[in-house]
């Protein structure tokens, strides 16, 4: 499916919902994440709406891909100096939102293992 009415993600790339866009190409917009958890957190949407980074995956090894390149572009236009990117899948690992997307983090350290 392309766009699915009840989803969050999905309004906020229709423009219905605001947010802090900062980047956008064919196949994928990035915005704020409304609770960053470092100095830089955007989150890189697929504009298909799939449910998961593995469904994307299976649809689309090129937006996939896209997603990768797209956050890597960011990170250098704010002269990061390393940073991490992450896909939630599924409620145990903390996926809230079923509209895969890529948490980007950086401008700070980040411990490992992640909690
Ligand atoms: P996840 O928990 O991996 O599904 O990530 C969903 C992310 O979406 C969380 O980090 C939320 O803070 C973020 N989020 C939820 N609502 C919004 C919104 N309206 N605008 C921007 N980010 C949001
Ligand atoms: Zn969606």
């Amino acid at each position: 499916m392309s766009l699915d009415n009840n989803c969050l993600f999905c309004k906020i790339i229709a423009g219905e919902i605001p947010a802090e866009i900062v980047f956008r190409n064919e196949s994928v917009v990035a915005f704020n994440d409304i609770s960053p958890q470092a100095p830089t957190h955007v989150l890189i949407v697929p504009i298909l709406h799939v449910e998961n980074a593995a469904e994307l995956a299976k649809c689309s090894p090129t937006i996939t891909a896209a997603i990768l390149s797209a956050a890597d572009e960011i990170a250098i236009a704010r002269g990061l100096t390393g940073y991490r990117s992450i896909f939630n899948t599924g409620a145990e690992a903390g996926q809230s939102v079923f509209h895969a997307h890529l948490h980007l983090l950086g401008g700070r350290s980040l411990a490992w293992p992640p909690g």
